[in-house]
């Protein structure tokens, strides 16, 4: 099994290389990710200029590496048709530094470039963890390598999409696992307007994550300190959900603790 493993937070992010570490123990791994960061830059592809790709020394010994002056789609585009010789058998995306929840995944440059390996025809998967201080990324890393050894077996669809995220907890404190649905919020909501002595000025401010009282929702599991897993080709596509094993929860929460 080969892995393309990318992201939005740039080739110098802690979560990439973390997550790039932890698949090399279950795949092949190699890393195509922006040369820097790219949060919030969504679905977006570069098609006004050329776009240039760079083969790097890897932060984890024996993976090839690129980074590539483009958005996270940009990367995942050029891996897949240019600069990986071997087939991709997964996308992960992540380990992106705060939530991706709701109608946020719309803008967010971890889910866009896990959209280009879906969109390719390959199982993909965006993985981020909420953000806060000594970032709980090891749980995160592991759980891709779980869902990624169930992809290899064929124990999950071959066209599975999917938006995982986890509360920034020790793995104790995680309470259980939930498959959910996007929520209908954002937390891209607050306009804060200032002036510099000459101009106007604005910041678009992400509030963190609102309150959520539909149980069914990814934003309500994170609250509750669950693990969310959003099946996006049902939640974003609204296509209908290839079967998912009952078991898949339970499973994943019981091996993360082994
Ligand atoms: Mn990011």
């Amino acid at each position: 099994m080969k892995i393309l493993v990318t992201n939005d937070d740039g080739i110098f992010a802690q979560g990439l290389w973390v997550l790039a570490k932890e698949l090399k123990r279950v795949a092949q791994v190699v890393v195509v990710a922006p040369d820097r960061e790219q949060s919030a830059i969504g679905t977006a592809v570069t098609l006004r200029q050329p776009l240039r790709a760079q083969k790097m020394r890897p932060m984890v010994a024996g993976v090839e590496t690129y980074s590539v002056e483009g958005t996270p789609a940009d990367s995942v585009i050029l891996a897949l048709d240019k600069l990986v010789k071997d087939k991709i058998d997964l996308v992960v995306s992540g380990i992106n530094h705060g939530a991706n929840l709701g109608d946020d995944v719309l803008i967010s440059g971890t889910v866009g470039a896990a959209l280009q390996g879906y969109l390719h025809g390959l199982p993909a998967i965006a993985i981020s963890v909420v953000f806060g201080d000594n970032l709980h990324l090891d749980n995160a890393a592991r759980l891709a390598a779980l869902l990624a050894k169930k992809i290899g077996a064929n124990t999950l669809p071959t066209n599975t999409f999917l938006n995982v995220n986890l509360p920034n907890l020790p793995l104790a404190e995680i309470r259980g696992a939930k498959v959910t649905r996007l929520a209908s919020e954002s937390h891209t909501d607050t306009v804060e307007e200032s002036h510099d002595g000459r101009r106007r000025y604005y910041w678009l401010i992400r509030q963190g994550i609102n309150k959520d009282t539909d149980k069914k929702t990814d934003i309500w599991a994170i609250e509750q300190g669950n693990i969310s897993i959003t099946l996006l080709y049902t939640s974003l596509l609204n296509k209908p959900s290839p079967p998912i094993p009952n078991n898949l929860c339970p499973d994943l929460l019981r091996e993360l603790r082994e």
